[in-house]
């Protein structure tokens, strides 16, 4: 392998040439299926034959002509994800971290704008928001963001699933202007919190006139049985960013906001040269557009909980598993110790899996995995878990 690369993700051992559904090929032609999904991207399956024709037709007719003019597939992209949202408008960016850029700008905008000069965000324990300084410093992982202080200021880090210390901040300090939460944890572990956690956080919301930032970039497009996970929760956040599965493969985030959130920026605060391009919004109207005729969203539901439950019966009693959790097609397996060298196991078998915070699989498969392939996960996955 070149060593022109920057070393970020290691070295990479096998690279792929095809993809077709949940299975992928490698350069020496073995096969593997995929139960990750590019981390949580290719949701519609590796060259989705309708994806790839909007792909084909769009880069044919128009790829990029800039903000400055009218684009019609990205108005069309802004309806859709309004409508299904119960937002009002959109902000498109290039990935999940600048899709969060535009929410952070969002809150700290509107906070002056009411007389807050040092506008504060609260953010908690192993969040995950993105690599770009705003993002990282909203992250709740030394490891990203050793080496690179300062940090921004203006960010104040509570636990995780605990409305008390939320209502403790809200009465000890007077410059909060928004949460920013992942309704499930993704890098921290597929952590869920109580089913009750989004309502009451909207609440204090609610009586303290902060903005609620859901950052749904890993749960969102249907991955864990609703297009976005809040709506399991009955309440409406202020802004909510998603990104990943949106594009299935086309590089696109966005943010989408509501209310006040919604007339904060005026001309000028924001932009983006490539965000809300032609190519990307006519995919992203199109991925959102199968997800909606194929009823994507409840499939993902059915099948995650049945998965969760073969994993729950495979894997009682044994001791060196503590928990099977998630939602959806989002499903974490947390063992009592490291398990990273599970990855290059699975990988032998011919399966694709990847390990979170050390000592939790993570599986994001594509949501359109048969029935078999599903029984084919849990298979491989449960004896590499047996066999430690
Ligand atoms: C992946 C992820 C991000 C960052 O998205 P990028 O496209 O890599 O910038 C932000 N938030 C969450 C919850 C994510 O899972």
């Amino acid at each position: 392998m070149t060593e022109a690369i920057m070393n970020t993700y290691g070295r990479p051992t096998i690279g792929f040439t095809k993809g077709e559904g949940a299975w992928l090929t490698d350069e020496d032609g073995k096969q593997y299926l995929d139960a990750l999904s590019g981390i949580g991207v290719i949701s519609l399956g590796h060259a989705n034959p309708e994806i790839t024709k909007v792909i084909a037709n769009q880069a044919s007719s128009l790829l990029h002509t800039s903000n400055l003019y009218r684009i019609p597939a990205q108005e069309e992209l802004a309806d859709l994800l309004t409508s299904i949202s119960g937002m009002d408008n959109a902000f498109f960016a290039n990935s999940g971290a600048e899709a969060n850029e535009c929410a952070i700008k969002i809150s700290r905008l509107a906070g002056r704008k009411k007389g807050i000069e040092n506008p504060t965000i609260i953010v908690t324990d192993a969040a995950f928001h993105g690599r770009t300084m705003a993002t990282l410093t909203a992250t709740g992982s030394r490891k990203v963001q050793a080496g690179f202080e300062p940090l921004l200021n203006g960010f104040l880090r509570a636990p995780f699933n605990d409305i008390e210390a939320i209502k403790s901040i809200a009465k000890n300090n007077q410059n909060v202007v928004a949460i920013m939460i992942e309704p499930i944890q993704g890098e921290g572990g597929i952590r869920v919190p109580n089913p009750d956690y989004l309502k009451q956080v909207r609440e204090i919301c609610d009586q303290h006139d902060w903005f609620m930032l859901l950052d749904e970039v890993q749960t969102g497009n249907a991955r864990t049985g609703t297009y976005f996970n809040y709506q399991q929760s009955g309440i409406l956040p202020d802004l909510v960013t998603t990104a990943k599965g949106l594009g299935n493969g086309m590089p696109i985030g966005v943010c989408l906001a509501r209310g006040k959130a919604a007339t904060t920026f005026q001309p000028g605060n924001h932009g983006s040269t490539f965000g809300g391009n032609p190519l990307a919004c006519a995919v992203g109207a199109a991925v959102v557009k199968y997800i909606q005729k194929n009823n994507i969203a409840e499939r993902a539901g059915e099948l995650g909980e049945k998965m969760q439950n073969a994993f729950r019966e495979r894997l009682s009693g044994l001791n060196n598993v503590i928990e099977v959790r998630g939602k959806g097609l989002m499903i974490g397996i947390e063992l009592d110790s490291p398990c990273t060298d599970l990855v290059a196991k699975a990988m032998d078998k011919g399966l694709l899996i990847n390990v979170t915070s050390e000592n939790t699989i993570r599986l994001l498969p594509p949501l359109v995995i048969s029935d078999d392939e599903a029984d084919k996960i849990v298979d491989i996955v449960s004896g590499l878990i047996e066999e430690i």
